[in-house]
């Protein structure tokens, strides 16, 4: 028992001139997503999941994005810090399942580099970092390549 759910959601607008930055990996496109850091919004997402599930606040609380410390950060520090957060209060991760949004590029062919990525900075192995993708038909600001959204949800337990 003590069992914790938790949720994150993020969003970036895309543009040109910006790298795109998806679960810790560079993956070649002609646009990048805009933000303080370097904008990684499954990153992002997962670390205000785990956050939600401690109860913690959320990624804009710890890391505030009108603090220069955070400025282009890569964001798998953002990561690591949240994870100490999360063995702070006691809770190690079981698993995360997670879903990009985006109309391109395809990204499957970099699902495994993320999982690899995602799971050695968690401290878990790859098959408990689920990473899927879709895209939204063409409708809404995904559609139109404005923009990328990321979904996780995490399970925490108590560290025994
Ligand atoms: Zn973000």
């Amino acid at each position: 028992m003590g069992f914790r759910i938790g949720f994150g959601v993020d969003f970036h607008q895309l543009a040109e001139g910006r790298d795109l930055m998806l679960g810790g990996v560079q993956v070649p496109h002609t646009k990048g997503a805009v933000g303080h850091s370097d904008a990684d919004v499954l990153l992002h997402a997962i670390c205000d999941a785990l956050l939600g599930a401690a109860c913690l606040g959320d990624i804009g609380v710890h890391f505030p994005d009108t603090d220069m410390q955070y400025k282009n950060i890569d964001s798998k520090k953002l990561l690591q810090h949240t994870i100490e957060l999360i063995k702070k209060e006691g809770y190690t991760v079981i698993n995360i399942d997670s879903t990009l949004c985006l109309q391109v590029p395809k990204i499957k062919p970099f699902i495994a580099q993320m999982q690899q990525t995602i799971a050695a900075i968690i401290g878990v192995t790859e098959r408990d970092i689920s990473i899927k993708a879709t895209t939204t038909e063409r409708m809404g600001f995904v559609g139109r390549e404005e923009g990328l959204v990321a979904y996780a949800t995490v399970l925490l337990a108590p560290i025994p």
